[in-house]
């Protein structure tokens, strides 16, 4: 990303989420052009990044959105998303949602268990509407990536087995008020090799062959997203190499192939500002203490996850620090043994990759408002959500009277 980070921080302070609007747009651009000649939709998972700026940048680019609350379902219509290129998935819906998705006559609704479906089907017709649904199917392939976004085998709650799906399948195709067109599967995050996909892409191909002999004619496959990134040093996927192998396994099917891509689209768009307050050393361990916390970014807490960490405009010897927040937990840190210069307060560092998952999975915790957040495109900067301030914060707080004194 070309951007002035000290001019930005002196005009918006830290901590800053900044995206680079130019970058999501390339890798949009390079996922559609690796499935040039096929009907494709990549549906953007607004979980991983949902301001309503980026939601918007993509859909004026022609992407559909991934949502998996009805609250991400209203981001996406709020941001321009056409209707009939957005999807619900999740693994538990609300009736209010599902009556909410229903009314907003979205693409798909994604069904995770039978009981759900029997629950959607009631749902519309109540509401005297047919319902376009999909079902989330369970390959049992192990993704090779961590067991807490690890989510296509068996022991995961995601999806159903490939026999209860059939069953469902056939009810769905009698019932008048379910249509199912769709079929779907997402094996985990951070993907970065293929044959898992390829293999959960073969079973969930049978499938919808088997389907089509008995007259069920799915048009929707959906591959779900997963694609990774590069942190550090991972070999990841090529985007040929990835429609090549899709492309393969559905051969002879009539289906538009549908992607769900997050961490794909924003992850390496993405950076975090912090600034430095202060450094100290218990024995001999260097820490250096930031103004942004786990609460802002919780990757590395939650996931122990790695996020390449730099100081802008320092030079000199590195010793390895913990960057640490000033959040009041042993475990708030954005990076372990970062090999960085002696710095000073109000240096800045920067946590790259943050993209994805960053300021989504933000919370209050300790009382710190959210951060705020800025978009670069053509060389301008953008603020597309304001820091919140306290007010914002106690906002739906009341203080109720209830009669105790000391
Ligand atoms: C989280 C999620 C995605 C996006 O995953 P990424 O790893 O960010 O690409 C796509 N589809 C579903 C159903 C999800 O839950």
């Amino acid at each position: 990303m070309s951007v002035d980070i000290k001019n930005l921080v002196q005009k918006y302070d830290t901590p800053l989420y900044v995206y680079d609007f130019d970058n999501i747009a390339r890798r949009y651009e390079e996922l559609k052009h690796a499935f040039e000649g096929k009907k494709s939709l990549v549906a953007y998972a607004v979980k991983s990044n949902s301001n309503l700026a980026v939601i918007r940048h993509l859909a004026n680019m022609g992407a559909g959105a991934d949502c998996v609350s009805i609250g991400e379902v209203k981001r996406a219509l709020r941001a321009g998303v056409k209707k009939y290129r957005i999807i619900f998935s999740g693994v538990g819906k609300k009736d209010e949602e599902i009556r909410e998705a229903l009314q907003e006559d979205i693409l798909l609704i994604n069904l995770e268990s039978e009981a759900e479906m029997k629950r959607v089907e009631m749902l519309a017709k109540e509401l005297g509407v047919e319902a376009r649904i999909s079902i989330r199917v369970n390959p049992n392939v192990d993704p090779k990536t961590h067991p807490y976004i690890s989510t296509g085998l068996h022991e995961n709650k995601f999806g159903v087995s490939i026999d209860a799906a059939k069953r469902m399948y056939i009810y769905a195709k009698k019932s008048e008020h379910l249509n199912p067109i769709g079929i779907h599967f997402h094996i985990g995050s951070q993907l970065t090799e293929l044959s898992p996909i390829e293999e959960a892409c073969g079973i969930v191909a049978d499938l919808v062959r088997s389907l089509q002999a008995i007259n069920i004619d799915i048009k929707f496959f959906d591959i779900g997203g997963g694609l990774g990134v590069v942190y550090d040093d991972e070999v990841t996927i090529r985007t040929e190499a990835y429609a090549h192998a899709i492309t393969q396994a559905i051969k002879g099917l009539d289906v538009t192939i549908v992607m769900e891509p997050g961490r794909y689209m924003v992850a390496n768009s993405g950076i975090f500002l912090t600034k430095v307050l202060y450094e100290k050393k218990n024995g001999a361990k260097r820490f250096v203490i930031v103004d942004g916390a786990m609460n802002d970014l919780i990757r590395p807490s939650l996931y122990n996850a790695y996020h390449k960490i730099e100081a802008v405009q320092k030079t000199g010897e590195t010793t390895p620090a913990d960057v640490v927040g000033p959040v009041c937990e042993s475990g708030d840190f954005l990076g372990k043994d970062i090999a960085l210069p002696a710095l000073e307060h109000n240096d800045i560092l920067v946590v790259h990759s943050a993209g994805a998952y960053g300021f989504t999975m933000s919370s209050n915790y300790n009382t710190r408002g959210k951060v705020a957040e800025v978009a670069i495109s053509n060389g301008n900067d953008y603020l597309i959500r304001q820091r919140e301030n306290f007010d914002d914060q106690i906002r739906l707080e009341e203080v109720c009277d209830t009669g105790w004194q000391s």
